[in-house]
């Protein structure tokens, strides 16, 4: 809330300031009208000045001129509109003065208007030349007319006084013609008159010669006068004919004026309407906007008040807050005091549960030990399953093919066998019939590899002949996996589900031996033949140097292993069928763990052996390497059988060493070691005597008793492969500080062992 609150100020803010800007912007624009407007009336005033000027000069010019009443009213008319014009024009300004209140933007028409301006006062300049010429010659026109009138006035002088010249003389001549006349009529006297007349005549006749000579040179003269009128006259006729032009040319000028006048009054008027839109769009822009910061700074003020109560709210809960925290660390302490007193109290709680526990936990070990073993005891450690697969399409048809195996529907322990017409019942510790799945198969085999995980060490043998489902048992199909992929899986959730409290690690090895040798699937050199040694640190027990083995953490790897020594069997033999039937494939996995609470080490090896056909080759007399196969098959498998025999009979020696795989199981079949033979066999009536033999075999291995189950526990650290492969017998683990060995020959040495052990104890 105070956050928006900020925020509604600084927008407040921001709005104040744009409003002041756009003030600003106002008055700087009301200024700029209004020195415009002073400088309108400015040039108002002058065009004023100029045209009363103008129109004293007219009137004189045309009182100079003698222009007639008409002119006048004309000038006069023209005077007076040139008036309204300019009271109009005031009026404008007025207008104009009064729209300074209205802001104008930007007048862009300035430019133009001074431009007009200019034009104008060039106009008026010209104008004003042209009048002053007009005046020179109005002046020059005047002299001249003067000066006509003077000699006009002077030729009417001289003519006067030749026109009494004429007379005085003409009156002299009539005088002396009368007195001719009254000579002439008195004869004598007239002689002598005329002799005077004559005499006189000649006097007056040069008289007149001379006013005639007077007479011819005024007439002379007064031509001359006349020709100097005509050109005067001609000159003023000229004058008034320039004058005329001037007036045309001043009428022009003056309608040109006039024009530029309107032009410029038009501009003026359109300037002033675009001015006025302009002022009116920035109004209407300026109110809208005003309107928006209005409604912003409404909006501003609801907020606010809005705001008002949360932040009160918000005061009071921040002073109570102050106060709790303020109170805090105090009530921290005491909480914290009795937090840790709480904490205290329920640790040593726990630590005396957890002892507590702990004890019930290595009873309930010890308990589950003897409860396992006698349950082991019970059921011996051999146990025998026979699983009898389907009949196939290899079977063929036909009464070869027919069905020779039936079971007990009440009693899944036992299977009748016909055989030549004979019935024979063989009594297992579980009769799997075709229908059983891979998953069925596995749940009664799940038991013996989880006690793997407890440092038991187990062996499940796959028996039979070839095609009888070993294969199939042990491996499975990729879609329905057998016992090997299943109990690896099964390890793994175990593992996990114990993770709290052990550390385990799986650890996986593939070998095969055929023709008694004993090769690595998973090494580098499957080709190399392995030796079985015994363990260098005295503990009597077995280990193949250079056997590879692989840690494997998940299922993804378990299969890669498993495709590891696939490829390696395959490209060791020609025929992978005919090969694996005869020989024996292992799958060795070990358990390692670590109880963290008490630091018990177990270690567990379940073997997966997928064992050779049990057919018996030499009877249909083969030769050869198949015999030579035959026979190290059949020496192993005896070897087995024998092995198993002399641990149920408690022999002193048990003959593990007849053969490589009993030699390499050693540690797996004796003492307290599981072990299943899953014995597998075909139905068909075909192979009822190879079934017959298979069934024999089981019945003879399930009366086989183990020695009392043990586990291979230990407190010191589990011998590792380094460890094994070192020659110093010092570094072995002393039997007798918690380990129980499981080597010796069988039953009889471990129980020696044991009473040897029980004496020590109690010195
Ligand atoms: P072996 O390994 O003993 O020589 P295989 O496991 O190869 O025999 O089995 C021979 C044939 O029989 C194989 O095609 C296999 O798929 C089939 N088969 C064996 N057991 C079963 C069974 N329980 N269910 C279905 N098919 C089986
Ligand atoms: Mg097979």
């Amino acid at each position: 809330v105070m956050a928006s609150m900020a925020h509604l100020q600084e927008e407040k803010l921001r709005l104040q300031e744009e409003l002041l800007e756009l003030r600003e912007k106002l008055t700087a624009q009301e200024k700029n009208k209004l020195s415009h407007s002073l400088q309108l009336q400015s040039q108002v005033d002058t065009l004023k000045a100029k045209l009363l000027e103008q129109a004293q000069e007219i009137s004189r010019l045309h009182s100079e001129l003698g222009g007639t009443d008409v002119e006048k009213d004309l000038l006069v008319t023209e005077n007076e509109r040139l008036r309204q014009e300019m009271k109009a024009c005031e009026g404008e300004l007025q207008e104009l003065r009064r729209q300074q209140q209205v802001p104008c933007q930007d007048c862009i028409h300035l430019q133009e208007n001074t431009e007009l301006q200019e034009q104008l006062s060039q106009l008026q300049q010209e104008a004003e030349e042209t009048r002053a010429k007009l005046a020179e010659l109005d002046l020059e026109v005047q002299q001249k007319t003067n000066r006509l009138a003077e000699v006009e006035l002077r030729l009417k002088d001289s003519l006067a006084e030749r026109a009494e010249e004429e007379e005085r003389l003409s009156r002299r001549l009539r005088d002396s013609q009368e007195t001719i006349a009254s000579l002439k009529s008195q004869p004598q006297q007239i002689k002598y008159i005329i002799k005077t007349v004559e005499v006189e005549s000649a006097k007056a006749k040069q008289a007149l010669c001379e006013s005639q000579s007077r007479n011819q040179y005024l007439q002379e003269q007064v031509g001359m006068q006349r020709q100097v009128l005509k050109e005067m006259e001609q000159q003023l006729q000229n004058s008034q004919k320039t004058v005329a032009q001037l007036r045309a040319q001043i009428m022009m000028y003056e309608a040109e004026l006039e024009r530029a006048h309107g032009q410029m009054l038009e501009e003026m008027q359109a300037m002033e309407e675009e001015k006025n839109r302009a002022i009116e769009e920035a109004f209407s822009r300026a109110q809208v906007e005003m309107k928006a910061v209005h409604e912003n700074l409404a909006g501003v003020r609801t907020n606010l008040l809005t705001l008002q109560p949360a932040l009160r709210t918000l005061t009071h809960d921040y002073n109570s807050l102050k106060c709790q925290v303020r109170d805090f660390p105090l009530l921290l302490q005491e909480t914290l005091q009795s937090a840790r007193a709480e904490i205290s109290q329920a640790i040593e709680e726990v630590n005396t549960t957890n002892r507590e526990l702990l004890r019930k936990y290595r009873r309930e070990l010890q308990l589950r030990k003897k409860c396992h073993n006698e349950l082991v005891r019970l059921k011996g450690n051999i146990r025998v399953f026979g699983r009898v697969r389907p009949i196939t399409k290899e079977d063929g048809e036909g009464p070869e093919a027919a069905n020779a195996v039936t079971f007990d529907d009440d009693d899944d322990t036992v299977l009748h066998l016909l055989h030549k017409g004979k019935q024979v019942s063989f009594e297992l510790d579980k009769v799997f019939p075709p229908k059983a799945s891979q998953e069925e198969v596995f749940q009664e085999v799940q038991a013996l590899v989880t006690s793997c995980i407890d440092g038991y060490n187990v062996c499940i043998f796959a028996y039979g002949q070839t095609g009888a489902g070993k294969t199939y048992t042990m491996e499975g199909t990729a879609a329905n996996p057998g016992i090997n992929q299943r109990a690896l899986q099964l390890l793994f959730s175990e593992v996990r589900g114990k993770a709290a409290d052990w550390d385990y690690a799986i650890s996986v090895s593939a070998a095969e031996i055929y023709n008694e040798a004993l090769r690595d699937l998973l090494g580098k050199e499957p080709q190399e033949k392995l030796e079985i040694k015994l363990c260098p640190n005295g503990s009597g027990q077995l280990y193949v140097p250079g056997l590879t083995e692989f840690r494997v953490q998940s299922v993804e790897d378990i299969n890669k292993v498993f495709e590891f020594g696939h490829v390696n069997r395959v490209t060791e033999c020609t025929n992978l069928n005919e090969h694996s039937s005869r020989s024996h494939a292992l799958l060795i996995v070990t358990v390692r763990g670590l109880d963290r609470s008490t630091g018990l080490r177990t270690t567990g090896k379940l073997n997966l052996v997928d064992l050779a056909g049990s057919e018996r080759v030499g009877r249909s007399g083969a030769e050869g390497s198949r015999l030579r196969e035959a026979q190290h098959i059949n020496k192993s498998l005896s070897a087995l059988g024998d092995v198993i025999y002399a641990l149920r009979s408690r022999q002193a020696h048990v003959p593990f060493r007849n053969s490589k795989l009993t030699y390499l199981l050693q540690d797996s079949l004796s003492g307290d070691s599981k072990t299943l033979m899953m014995v597998q066999v075909s139905p068909a009536e075909k192979n009822t005597s190879e079934t017959l033999c298979s069934l024999k075999f089981a019945e003879r291995v399930r009366s086989v008793e183990l020695g009392p189950v043990s586990r291979k526990a230990e407190l010191a650290s589990w011998p590792s492969q380094e460890q094994l492969e070192g020659d110093s017998p010092g570094t072995a683990t002393t039997p007798g500080r918690g380990h129980v060995s499981s080597i010796g020959p069988g039953h009889l040495s471990s129980r020696v062992a044991s009473i040897r052990r029980k004496l020590q104890a109690s010195g």
